[in-house]
């Protein structure tokens, strides 16, 4: 099925519903080969996919490196993203000499002369977030000026930290991941709104939880034990009526109209196909109450990250 498209907040771009998520090209779902990466790279954008989102972070910039191989050719296809401040696990470094520094190390990473979005990654981790929207904020409006970069943005997992980044700076994009989900919908209600009062375009990542829901999740995982198990047995079953609750999970987020694009991690040819498959059905309505009878008792659970509380 042809892929679909909707603007991405007031940024006038028309991006595929399916974002490329790249992380796995940087091995942080466990290895991977580059070569089946390269291939899944190409298909996706024959199939349509225009989005492609990357950080230093990934691979500990083994993943931009893989992406920007990837890309040699066709970098001026897609409209790739990339971001800055998230060094590793545990460092962070979202100073404006920093941010101009990364830009520069990703530029050469990513073969190419700008990136079209720049974003500050994971802004929950620094504890002087006044810092981040004023310091980091400039920085970023420097880069953007200065045509390293198209639109800017930022990054996190607690809604709570993300609306007050919307609301304190004029953002054209963000990122939210795992708050639109079979297991959690919190996305839609709480930022959704901010998101249009302040223009900003929202793009949605990790539409299988980061890997919760398939069969196959990783062993780092933040979230709590019960909301795993309840994930496993939601795969298991799935997989026991012949079905796969990836599939049911993209077509359940690529339903959702208030969602311009969703970003799904992919190093692999079956992924993308089976991700791709979600574009030509609306999910089977007996297998979704089924499964949404699993997930019920953990839906909307959320796990604490950087400096903020689960429930920030
Ligand atoms: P995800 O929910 O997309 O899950 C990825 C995992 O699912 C990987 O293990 C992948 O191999 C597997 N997978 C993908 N399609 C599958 C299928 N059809 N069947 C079975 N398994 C499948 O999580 P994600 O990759 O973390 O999120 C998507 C992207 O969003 C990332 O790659 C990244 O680009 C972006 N992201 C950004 C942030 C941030 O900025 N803070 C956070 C999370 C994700």
């Amino acid at each position: 099925m042809a892929m679909r498209y909707r603007t991405l907040g007031k940024t006038g771009l028309n991006v595929s519903i399916i974002g490329f998520g790249a992380a796995p090209l940087g091995g942080v779902y466990g290895p991977f080969s580059e070569s089946e990466s390269t291939q899944t790279v190409h298909q996706a954008i024959d199939k349509g996919i225009n989005l492609f989102d990357t950080s230093p972070y990934y691979g500990i910039k083994l993943g931009e490196e893989v992406l920007g191989r990837a890309l040699k050719g066709v970098r001026d296809k897609v409209i790739l993203a990339t971001k800055c401040g998230r060094i590793t696990k545990t460092d962070f470094n979202f100073k404006a000499d920093f941010i101009v520094k990364s830009m520069e190390e990703s530029l050469k990473r990513l073969q190419t002369d700008h990136v079209d979005i720049f974003q500050a990654h994971d802004i929950e981790f620094e504890p002087d977030l006044d810092m981040v929207f004023t310091e980091t904020y400039e920085a970023l409006q420097k880069l953007k000026k200065q045509g390293k970069c198209r639109f800017i943005g930022m990054t996190g997992y607690p809604l709570g930290c993300l609306k007050k980044a919307l609301e304190s700076c004029s953002l054209d994009v963000c990122i939210s991941y795992c708050h639109c989900t079979l297991l959690d919908q919190s996305m839609l209600s709480e930022l959704v709104p901010v998101a249009e009062r302040r223009g900003t375009g929202i793009m949605n990542a990790s539409p299988l939880a980061m890997g919760m829901l398939t069969l196959n999740p990783p062993e780092w995982h933040p979230a709590p034990v019960d909301v795993k198990e309840a994930a496993m047995k939601a795969a298991q079953f799935c997989k026991a009526r012949g079905s796969d609750l990836s599939l049911l999970a993209m077509q359940w987020v690529l339903q959702q109209e208030k969602v311009a694009t969703t970003f799904v991690g992919m190093s692999r040819l079956k992924e993308l196909e089976i991700n791709l498959k979600g574009l030509e059905s609306s999910p089977d309505p007996v297998l979704l109450a089924e499964v949404n009878k699993i997930l019920a008792p953990v839906q909307g659970r959320c796990w604490p990250s950087g400096l903020w509380a689960a429930e920030a």
